[in-house]
């Protein structure tokens, strides 16, 4: 990776700007210089920020806000952030620009072929992995380096440089996949038999599995059945709106035989359920099927039967499996008219996959520009913590928290994905409990409980 580009410099002073309040007059004095010329006695009362040529991250630690935080291209051996000059000049200790770039961009991500089994960016090449920091909002800290040399220089030159924050302690966006609605569908319940046999991979005991093929044959038989364990979502509902939370579902249409979900959206329990959820307050977005995030036929069906269902446009997608392909799945979500995409997280990790925790627009290297959609990044999904990291509930609950206190760090956002299936007493006894005291313990810490909807429209 050369130098910024004057464009992908551009790109990074956008996203800064949510931080502070431009001020023209020191706008005015910025000047981006290689980093062997940072001493160039002409310069008077400038900005200066150095430009480093370092091709791939060459890592060092700084302390910011009290916390150590590797910078991935450092250009001096200062434990400075910047210091001022004799000639009244602020000048950056390191490229943070270009370190805030490289994360931001998922530049990372294109230098790779390594992919896994469904084309995924794998958190085990990234570098927040390497250097174990995948919790850590690295372009929130490097932004705040800048804008704490901003105020060196305010004091200096007697200019006013006001901050700006997104929330006044921090987003809580709540959010749920709907793959799957019948617990007790014939499919599943066929699906046990093929568990118990050693044909799939079994989530419970082979007692239990066997127990559940009985169950789900006798829970269909019955014409007095009560309400399928996974058609959950008035009792979810009730508890958020309690709580005074209004989260997003995003709704999955069947499309691949296995891969998505089994049903539509034209189907009456869906569309009532979409009505219901509306009218309370909740948003209701798209759930991109496996497809879609390469074919364009398929993003467009499933968005015209979506607004069908909704009676308007959705404004949000989520990505089925977090499958991305960047910048083309980007393409056909803008193409789709939708207004922002909240996919961007890893898997197997809990965290920040860009480094961030504000929304922000990605970046298409093949166009070299700003692509003109917001991407809500995915701060931790359930799954990932249960099944991928297969934490406590204690220990998940300690992981929601860490990454609150850094999100309220800088009055960003923390996103949670609960999926309504993964709310099985079968599987995790006792999850539905934990999940609604975990609710109870982050609206006690006084977020601002926002959908992506509104955030985005707070913000465009
Ligand atoms: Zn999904």
């Amino acid at each position: 990776m050369k130098r910024l580009s004057e464009k992908q410099i551009q790109y990074t002073l956008f996203h800064l700007s949510q931080h502070w309040k431009n001020e023209p007059s020191v706008v005015k004095s910025f000047v981006f210089v290689n980093q062997d010329e940072v001493d160039n006695q002409s310069y008077l009362g400038k900005v200066i920020f150095p430009l480093s040529d370092v091709q791939v991250p060459q890592t060092t630690t700084i302390s910011i806000l009290n916390t150590t935080v590797p910078v991935l291209f450092p250009v001096s051996k200062s434990a400075d952030l910047y210091r001022i000059d004799g000639n009244g000049n602020l000048i950056f200790a390191h490229d943070f620009l270009k370190s805030a770039f490289y994360l931001l961009s998922g530049w990372q991500e294109l230098q790779t072929g390594h992919r896994d089994f469904i084309g995924r960016y794998p958190h085990s090449q990234s570098i927040q992995n390497r250097l174990r920091c995948t919790k850590l909002p690295l372009v929130n800290y490097y932004f705040e380096a800048i804008v704490q040399g901003f105020e060196a220089y305010g004091m200096h030159h007697n200019k006013l440089i006001e901050r700006r924050r997104l929330f006044n302690e921090f987003g809580f966006l709540l959010s749920h996949d709907v793959d799957r609605v019948e617990f007790y569908h014939y499919r599943e319940i066929f699906f046990k038999l093929k568990q118990y046999f050693g044909l799939s991979k079994r989530y419970y005991s082979k007692a239990l599995t066997l127990k559940l093929f009985f169950k789900g044959l006798l829970f269909k038989l019955n014409p007095f059945r009560k309400t399928d364990p996974w058609w959950n979502f008035d009792k979810m509902a009730e508890q958020e709106k309690r709580l005074g939370i209004r989260s997003t579902f995003y709704f999955l249409k069947q499309e691949h035989k296995n891969m998505d979900s089994r049903y539509q959206f034209s189907d009456t329990k869906i569309r009532n359920l979409i009505k219901r959820l509306i009218n309370d307050g909740f948003e209701v977005g798209l759930h991109g099927t496996i497809h879609s995030a390469k074919h364009e036929s398929s993003m467009m069906g499933q968005l015209r039967e979506m607004t069908k269902a909704l009676g308007h446009k959705p404004r949000g997608i989520r990505q089925h499996y977090l499958r991305f392909f960047h910048p083309y799945t980007f393409r056909l979500q803008i193409k789709a008219g939708l207004k922002y995409d909240t996919s961007l997280g890893f898997a197997e990790h809990e965290g920040y996959r860009n480094g961030y925790c504000y929304p922000f627009k990605p970046y298409d290297f093949e166009r070299d520009e700003m692509l003109d959609i917001w991407e809500i990044p995915l701060t931790m999904m359930e799954v990932t913590a249960l099944n991928y990291r297969e934490l406590s509930y204690e220990e998940l609950k300690q992981s929601v928290f860490d990454l609150i206190v850094e999100a309220r760090k800088f009055g960003g956002i923390f996103s949670l994905l609960w999926h309504n299936c993964r709310l099985d007493e079968y599987q995790y006894p006792g999850i539905t409990k934990f999940y609604n005291s975990l609710l109870e313990s982050i609206v006690d810490v006084s977020p601002t409980c926002i959908t992506g909807r509104k955030l985005v429209e707070t913000i465009s």
